[in-house]
């Protein structure tokens, strides 16, 4: 029997007119009435100002709508304009953006509105090559930025997009294996007329009903022409990428006090994961080493001091995308030295009330709250 999935052996492919064939129109129209009738209101789809929106799409990469609405409300409250994000410092931008992870996301997006106030006079450009220039602004970003402010009729293809086309079409590959494939698909699919709201109901559509599991078909508006649904295959699509299981690292963190009572954080540097973020001082263990050791050596490695390893405050457990690590977070004493950024950008002496001035990474919080908890 042959198989229901897209054959890529066929000799029209990649040209998605052999895949979409004669229901386009009937594709396009049933979205648009469903969206009509069931799209979400969402404040960045109250606005036509290109900078709210761009602040929407770029909080939305990786983070659920729920979570975003909170963090989207107080960015625009405090930073209402590009020029003043332009003019922030970093320290505020993180802030603000603590709790939300992938803070990259918060730093190109600073360094992204420098370069429109530099090269575009604060205007948001409204050029598809023009956007694609600015820091953390990819592909699908640039079509959903474009396509919410200015009704331009420019393709999307977010993780959600790349679910429903795949089941739509019935993919045989995982959808990263076939990016260039679902960019036609999504190009050739976009309603010209009605870019705006085609865009945002095809999100709609994955984020409500195609969703990653479960997918509600019985009420899709598409359940007549989609292939998975078709063919009974909506659980199994799409295609799973095979991966490598994520490592875990062990982790000693210490909470450094000193005679006066204050506690030693350091600000990580610029690059990689967090940069720019405080953290309490540490590092990965060694084989075969212990916690306790682990953090003496870290931290004479890191900041030439010494340090008693003390009492046991809390282990975390958290997740980052590429691995698993556990804090092992401990209580030490400065003993003698005057702490170095010597593998970070500055260390500072705070008192325990002043830590959530800063901005820290998730895991961190989690250590500021234990010690409050134990100050009670
Ligand atoms: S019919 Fe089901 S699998 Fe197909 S697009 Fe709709 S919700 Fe997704």
């Amino acid at each position: 029997m042959k198989s229901p999935l897209l054959d890529r052996s066929h000799p029209d492919w990649p040209d998605p007119e052999w895949f979409l064939p004669l229901c386009l129109d009937q594709l396009r129209q049933g979205l648009l009435h469903w969206y009509a009738l069931h799209g979400r209101t969402l404040p960045w789809r109250q606005t036509r100002d290109p900078y709210a929106i761009w602040v929407s799409e770029i909080m939305l990469q990786q983070t659920q709508v729920k979570t975003v609405i909170p963090y989207y409300d107080r960015w625009l409250a405090q930073l209402p304009t590009i020029a003043d994000l332009a003019k922030a410092d970093q320290q505020t931008v993180l802030k603000l953006w603590q709790g939300l992870g992938y803070y990259a996301r918060a730093r190109n997006l600073h360094r992204a509105a420098q370069q429109v106030v530099q090269h575009h006079g604060g205007s948001f450009p409204t050029e598809l090559n023009q956007v694609l220039q600015l820091s953390g602004i990819g592909r699908t970003t640039a079509g959903g930025i474009l396509s919410a402010a200015f009704n331009q009729p420019i393709p999307i293809l977010d993780g959600n997009v790349k679910r429903v086309l795949s089941r739509l079409i019935a993919l045989e590959l995982p959808p990263n294996k076939a990016i260039n494939q679902l960019w036609q698909i999504s190009e050739h699919l976009l309603d010209r007329q009605h870019p705006r709201d085609f865009n945002q109901a095809l999100m709609d559509l994955g984020a409500t009903l195609c969703t990653p599991k479960q997918p509600a078909c019985l009420i899709c508006p598409w359940n007549q022409h989609c292939r998975a649904y078709q063919n009974n295959m909506q659980n199994e699509l799409p295609v799973s990428e095979t991966r490598a299981p994520i490592p875990r690292k062990q982790i000693g963190v210490a909470v450094i006090w000193n005679d006066c009572g204050q506690i030693l954080i350091d600000r990580r540097r610029q690059e990689g994961l967090l940069g720019g973020l405080w953290e309490f001082p540490g590092g990965k263990l060694e084989p075969g080493e212990t916690v306790e050791a682990c953090i003496q050596r870290e931290i004479r490695e890191e900041l030439g001091i010494e340090i008693e390893v003390g009492e046991h405050l809390i282990m975390i457990e958290h997740t980052y995308t590429h691995f698993h690590v556990t804090l092992n977070v401990h209580h030490c004493h400065h003993c003698s030295g005057e702490p170095q950024p010597i593998e970070c950008d500055e260390v500072r002496w705070v008192n325990p009330d002043e830590l959530n001035q800063f901005p820290f990474p998730k895991a961190n919080v989690t250590i500021i709250e234990a010690l409050q908890q134990q100050a009670k």
